[in-house]
């Protein structure tokens, strides 16, 4: 049923603050559905799955479906549409930044397909990827902006970028139309999806001193690498200079130009047991 009408009729007013704007374009489901290339055997994890829309769907492609919501006002709607007539969903009522979502499913491989709340589009990416248990694939609606920077190349990267970029190949699948949201957002959206990598892209001594270089590089906007790392990791101009040359960097360029690869010999370089 469509998303306003529900809500209509179980007289429940949409909030912003909860980045609630409601999917109601069938094709544009389906769509997504595909893009997600579910298996029967599928676990999938929906965050924030509203009215149910999209739920529905991921119900008829997959074993189960683990839906994350933090609004209880939608319950009766869920209760009505979702869980009484598909028994392989099961609904979590908690906001999805505190679930343990890699324990929930594991052993199971899983997948995440999600129309996410704008508000907390990073926070989510990173809660979902950093665990050593992630999905093998993620299918999000997010921000048309965001999809752009998740996606970029190098010259144009940014800390989102290569904090995605890091565990999986992302790609834009579409672009949409404000017009098929209810109520209608102020921005365009767009369907990224994330394949995550099996093995590492890039060879690192470990995510967090990759991630410690990452922060530096990109903790001042627009300054050179050397003074950029110099103040985030707090060493001296000379040793950085020493570092950044040693990983075969110019210590001129500038955050958004390294390429993952650069990134892991910089951080390699950091960790070598001289320092
Ligand atoms: N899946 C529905 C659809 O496509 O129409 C709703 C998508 S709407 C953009 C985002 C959903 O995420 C809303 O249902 C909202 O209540 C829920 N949400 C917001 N913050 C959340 C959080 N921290 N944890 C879980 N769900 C959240």
């Amino acid at each position: 049923m469509n998303p306003k009408a529900l809500l209509d009729e179980y007289e429940i007013i949409p909030k912003k603050s909860l980045g609630q704007n409601f999917l109601h374009d069938p094709n544009t489901l389906d769509k997504i559905v595909a893009s997600a290339e579910l298996s029967p055997d599928d676990t999938v994890v929906e965050v924030g799955p509203g009215t149910g829309t999209l739920t529905e769907r991921l119900a008829e492609h997959a074993k189960r479906v683990i839906a994350i919501e933090i609004d209880e006002r939608l319950k009766p709607i869920l209760d009505e549409e979702i869980i009484r007539p598909y028994p392989n969903v099961w609904v979590i009522y908690q906001d999805v930044l505190t679930v343990d979502v890699a324990k929930l499913v594991y052993p199971d491989s899983y997948v995440v397909v999600a129309n996410v709340p704008y508000y907390i589009t990073s926070a989510i990416l990173r809660h979902l990827l950093e665990p050593a248990h992630r999905p093998r694939r993620l299918v999000l609606t997010v921000q048309q902006e965001v999809a752009e920077r998740i996606v970029a190349k190098p010259g144009d990267l940014s800390m989102l970028a290569v904090s995605v970029q890091f565990y999986g190949q992302a790609r834009i699948i579409s672009r949409l139309n404000p017009a098929i949201f209810w109520p209608r957002p102020d921005v365009s959206s767009a369907v990224v999806r994330i394949d995550t990598y099996e093995t590492p892209l890039v060879d690192v001594p470990n995510a967090d001193a990759f991630f410690r270089m990452v922060h530096a590089g990109f903790g001042q906007k627009r300054k050179q690498l050397k003074n950029a790392v110099a103040s985030g990791l707090n060493i001296n101009g000379a040793a950085t200079t020493a570092l950044l040359e040693q990983a075969g960097i110019d210590p001129r360029r500038r955050a958004e130009t390294l390429t993952l690869q650069e990134w892991a010999a910089l951080s390699r370089a950091y960790a070598l047991p001289s320092r």
